[in-house]
């Protein structure tokens, strides 16, 4: 392999980059903005800097966040302690460090719009806004938006979340999650150095009515949102059926992050799954295996016993969390009520906010807890003498 070429220079794009260039590749970057501000919350769980500690053994500012605020329609708000501090970086900084590590790794990185890749005997032959290259492999690490239509998931409009919002000069100690009536998806308040990321996420609502809850919410709240800049983006969401025929390789190239439909359906993060398919798509580049029919089937293979069966599973789980309804209440409700009551909850949460609590073990996990939980609840409610003895678990 002489060349590989990755098209697309955010996080998922540089870390492919940086690992295959620092494995003795000639590796090169395109990227029609480089380093930007992309819309995005930027948290960064514990599992993702766990993983990587170069995401947080770092100078590039950014905060550590270990109180949160979950609130949900007719159950007031509840206090959760991260446990472990959620990372929230501005997008402009995490994107510069990410392909600065790439260049350092021996990346050459363009600034340069992918314009067509066309096939050229067994390897690439790609139009850019700034001339032609021959690649023999492509990695597309273009985002939710990618153009290239043969390459890279397909999305359909079920697949996706409307996910915009504003930056807000300010400064907070802790993130806040608002649920809403009826909505698949969910309200953050995530506090950077020196502002804060405001945003809603929901499926198969229009983005403008989101934009009127959003504003409401900041309305109501006392925020002072007009003329602050606003932002808007598409955050892949895949339906269970989308998981089943997603494209994440073909023929000569590999899908990373946003442009393989990545994304955690439930909580909306791709940071972590940006990196960590970068990761496996660079050790299946990298592997001993022959051709590259081969390479591309390991990579698919990897991503399934990685976290795709995980996500996938989150999916089926997703409109059961945001609109289900348990106990004669919403499920964002009893979460928020049960955390306050109940301890074992109250550690689930944390698990799911740290990202190391996957969707596959949870049902058991809650139901293993459920009678210690209530026993908790009722508990907590001045109901002890009405529960003859400690139930279970
Ligand atoms: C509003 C919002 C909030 C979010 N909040 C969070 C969060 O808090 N935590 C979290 O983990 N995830 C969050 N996400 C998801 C996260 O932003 C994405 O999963 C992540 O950016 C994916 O990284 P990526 O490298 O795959 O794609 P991107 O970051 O989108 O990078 C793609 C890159 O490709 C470039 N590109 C595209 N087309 C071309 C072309 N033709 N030629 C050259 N370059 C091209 C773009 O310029 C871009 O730099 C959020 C998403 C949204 C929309």
């Amino acid at each position: 392999m002489k060349r590989v070429a990755v098209l697309g220079g955010g996080p998922a794009g540089a870390f492919a980059a940086a690992e295959l260039a620092s494995a003795g590749i000639r590796t090169v970057v395109f990227d029609e903005k480089l380093a930007w501000e992309k819309p995005c919350g930027g948290g960064l769980t514990y599992k993702a800097y766990h993983q990587y500690p170069f995401l947080i053994e770092n100078d590039t500012p950014k905060k550590l966040i270990t109180e949160s605020v979950l609130a949900a329609p007719r159950a007031g708000e509840v206090n959760l302690r991260l446990r472990e501090p959620l990372l929230i970086y501005s997008r402009l900084d995490l994107n510069r460090m990410l392909l600065q590590r790439a260049e350092r790794a021996g990346a050459w990185i363009e600034k340069a719009r992918v314009l067509e890749m066309n096939r050229a005997g067994s390897g690439w032959k790609l139009r850019t806004s700034t001339g032609i290259l021959d690649a023999d492999f492509c990695v597309v690490a273009t985002g939710a938006r990618n153009p290239l239509r043969e390459v890279g998931t397909q999305l359909r409009p079920e697949d996706t979340m409307s996910a915009l919002g504003y930056y807000i000069p300010g400064n907070q100690e802790r993130i806040d999650i608002q649920f809403l009536p009826r909505l698949e998806g969910y309200i953050w308040v995530f506090p950077r150095c020196g502002h804060l990321s405001i945003g809603i996420c929901g499926k198969g609502e229009p983005a403008g009515s989101l934009r009127k809850r959003l504003e409401t919410y900041m309305t109501e709240k006392g925020i002072a949102w007009k003329g602050a800049p606003f932002y808007s983006h598409l955050l892949p969401s895949l339906e269970p059926s989308g998981w089943k025929c997603n494209r994440v390789a073909g023929d000569g190239w590999l899908a990373v992050g946003d442009a393989a439909g990545l994304v955690d359906p439930i909580t909306g993060e791709g940071l972590y799954y940006a990196i960590r398919s970068a990761d496996l798509a660079a050790k299946a580049l990298l592997s001993e295996l022959g051709c590259f029919a081969e390479k591309v089937q390991a990579y698919r293979r990897m991503l399934r016993r990685d976290f795709a069966v995980d996500l996938e599973f989150g999916s089926r789980l997703a409109k059961r969390v945001f609109l289900g309804r348990f106990l004669f209440g919403t499920v964002p409700a009893r979460m928020v009520q049960f955390t306050r009551r109940s301890p074992r909850f109250c550690a689930v949460m944390q698990d799911l906010f740290a990202g190391t609590q996957p969707y596959l073990g949870l049902r058991r996990r809650l139901m293993r807890n459920l009678n210690g939980s209530l026993y908790e609840i009722a508990m907590n409610l001045g109901l002890g003498r009405l529960v003859p003895g400690k139930v279970g678990g």
